[in-house]
Parts: structure tokens; sequence; C-alpha cells
């Protein structure tokens, strides 16, 4: 997708910092850090969001969950947890409208979100 910045990113034409590639999924630094460990774990595959999931993205869902997990341990997140947050629309407060599952940690988070 042309004006997705996501997409732009997993081509290459935006900078990230990458943690983590395979075949299906990348991961790398938010931009904006919330926390000390801000990750963002996305699909290469366009999906807009959570809600335009297809039964045939059951695998490569399964394959951001253990992304997320693979990351959480190469960044040593494992020791003391963290926290997976995907925003939705609106009212979740999604902004770019490209599917992707925030990896918080480094510090005590609180909760419940604001
Ligand atoms: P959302 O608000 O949609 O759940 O999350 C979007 C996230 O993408 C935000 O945390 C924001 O800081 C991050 N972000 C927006 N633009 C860029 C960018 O160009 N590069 C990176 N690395 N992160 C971005
Ligand atoms: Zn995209």
């Amino acid at each position: 997708m042309d004006n997705c910045i996501f997409c732009q990113i997993v081509e290459g034409k935006i900078p990230s910092e990458k943690v983590y590639e395979d075949d299906d999924i990348l991961a790398f630094r938010d931009l904006y850090p919330a926390a000390p460990v801000h990750i963002l774990v996305i699909p290469k595959k366009h999906i807009s969001s959570l809600l335009e999931l297809q039964e045939e993205d059951q695998a490569l869902s399964g394959k951001i969950l253990l992304g997320l997990q693979k990351v959480a341990r190469q960044l040593g997140l494992d020791e003391k947890g963290f926290r997976v947050v995907n925003n939705t629309g609106s009212d979740g407060g999604q902004t770019v409208f490209h599917i992707h599952f925030h990896l918080l940690g480094g510090r005590e988070l609180q909760w419940p979100p604001g």
C-alpha cells in the first residue's frame, strides 16, 4: 500500500530500527517510545486493523504472537514481564492503519490504561 507508512517501513523506503525480521513479520522500535522498550510487531502483509483480519490470516496471526514472544525474549523482557497492546479504531486510539502490536517493557507498567 503506497500511502501506508508501515508498508513503506517494510519496503525500506522509510528507515526504522529493526530488531527482528522474517518472511512474514517485522519488529522495529517505536519512534516515540512510551516505555524503555517499545517495539512494534507487524505483519509484512498490509492488513488495516484487527477488524480486517480474515480466516486466511490464521497462521499469520500465530506467527505474530510467536514473534512477540521471540522479540520479548531477545530483548530480555521475559525476566520481569511486558505488555502487548493492539489499538483498534478511534476509541482504541489507532493512528496507523496497518495492524500492529505494541510490545512494551523495561519498567513497571500501570493498569488500567487511560
Ligand atoms: P497506534 O497509535 O496506531 O496504536 O500506534 C502507532 C505507533 O506508531 C505510535 O506509537 C507511533 O509512535 C508509531 N509511529 C508512527 N510513525 C512512525 C514511524 O515512522 N516510525 C516508527 N518507528 N514508529 C512510528
Ligand atoms: Zn501497510
